[in-house]
């Protein structure tokens, strides 16, 4: 049995990961300050004999004795981030500083669960690793992609300097259950807007892409990163290369969900990057991992589960 502190743990994916990791018979930290996640996506495992819930802010020295660390902490939906955008970036940076410090002490593992928008609005595509982007470094997203990119740099000093076993994930656009009604992001606005018989919102004309990835998908791939040989310290790309324009998308979902919604357009956001895309082949030979579930068998699962729990 591992000791495991999950910071974020109470977000949409720690929430997920968490559950995999205590199913599996670890015994679990969720550490979270419930600025964008909640204890209702972990209200099942409360009382579990291998799940402990700590509020806690990241942005302070946290102590414990642990084997592995997840650092998701770190709100992720770009309405969510850009609400208090300092202290976006203090969790990023303080944050991960703080994680590696334990990580340190202890001789802990830590995964980083870093982002394709350390790729800003990216000249390369599909997007590799090696891959340094086109980030805006003053613009209304970099309390974000600069906080991230900051936490790989530390993480990588980290490892040459103190050898620390880091492990840096660059997490795709990833959707499922348990996001925020209110999220912001684009999947969950528009299941959400159909179902309520609102108007989907697309933001700009819509010819702009994402690639959307499962979160079970990227649950996997975090157990394979977290297991993965020592000396592999990635940055690897988790995500599904499957691209799709967010007119397209908006189809899709109004095709599932039916009903009386229409799409309308709104004004695009300052530094919406115009496409994404995952180049996948690293992590399908470090840890043969591939996604399994395509966007319409994911978006059925998300329109059930809205369905299920929209007040
Ligand atoms: P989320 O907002 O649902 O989860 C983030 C969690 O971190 C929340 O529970 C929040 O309360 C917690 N948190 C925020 N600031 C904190 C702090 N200072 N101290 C302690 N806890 C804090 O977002 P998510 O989609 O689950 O994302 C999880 C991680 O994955 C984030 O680091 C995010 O940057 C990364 N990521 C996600 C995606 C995606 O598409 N979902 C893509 C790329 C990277
Ligand atoms: N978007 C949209 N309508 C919405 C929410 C988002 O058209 O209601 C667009 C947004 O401008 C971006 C894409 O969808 O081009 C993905 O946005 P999201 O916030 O999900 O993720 P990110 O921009 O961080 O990839």
């Amino acid at each position: 049995m591992k000791q495991i502190l999950v910071t974020g743990g109470a977000g949409f994916i720690g929430s997920h990961l968490c559950e995999r990791l205590v199913n599996e018979g670890n015994s679990v930290i969720c550490l979270d300050n419930f600025y964008s996640g909640s204890k209702e996506n972990i209200w099942h495992l409360i009382g579990h004999p291998g799940f402990e819930l700590v509020r806690h802010d990241v942005t302070m020295p946290y102590r414990v004795e642990v084997d592995e660390i997840y650092n998701l902490a770190c709100p992720a939906s770009p309405v969510y981030y850009q609400y208090d955008p300092i202290q976006t970036t203090k969790t990023s940076v303080f944050g991960t500083f703080h994680m590696l410090g334990l990580a340190r002490r202890t001789k802990a593992r830590l995964l980083q669960a870093s982002t394709s928008e350390v790729y800003g609005d990216p000249v390369q595509h599909p997007q590799s690793e090696d891959y340094w982007g086109n980030v805006n470094p003053i613009g209304i997203r970099s309390c974000y992609d600069e906080g991230k990119r900051c936490a790989e740099s530390l993480c990588f000093d980290y490892h040459r300097i103190h050898g620390v076993e880091v492990k840096v994930i660059r997490i795709f656009n990833t959707y499922g259950p348990r996001m925020a009604e209110d999220d912001g992001r684009v999947v969950s606005n528009f299941v959400v807007q159909a179902l309520k018989g609102e108007d989907l919102t697309i933001y700009g004309d819509g010819s702009q892409t994402r690639s959307f990835q499962y979160i079970s998908d990227l649950v996997e791939g975090m157990i394979r990163m977290m297991a993965s040989p020592e000396g592999f310290t990635g940055p690897v790309n988790l995500g599904n290369p499957g691209e799709f324009t967010m007119l397209e998308l908006a189809e899709k979902v109004l095709a599932k969900v039916g009903g009386k919604s229409k799409i309308v357009f709104k004004p695009l956001p300052q530094d919406d990057p115009k496409m994404r895309r995952p180049d996948i082949s690293l992590a399908k030979k470090e840890l043969g991992w591939e996604p399994k579930v395509s966007l319409d068998e994911g978006l059925d699962e998300v329109i059930d589960y809205f369905r299920r729990t929209l007040r």
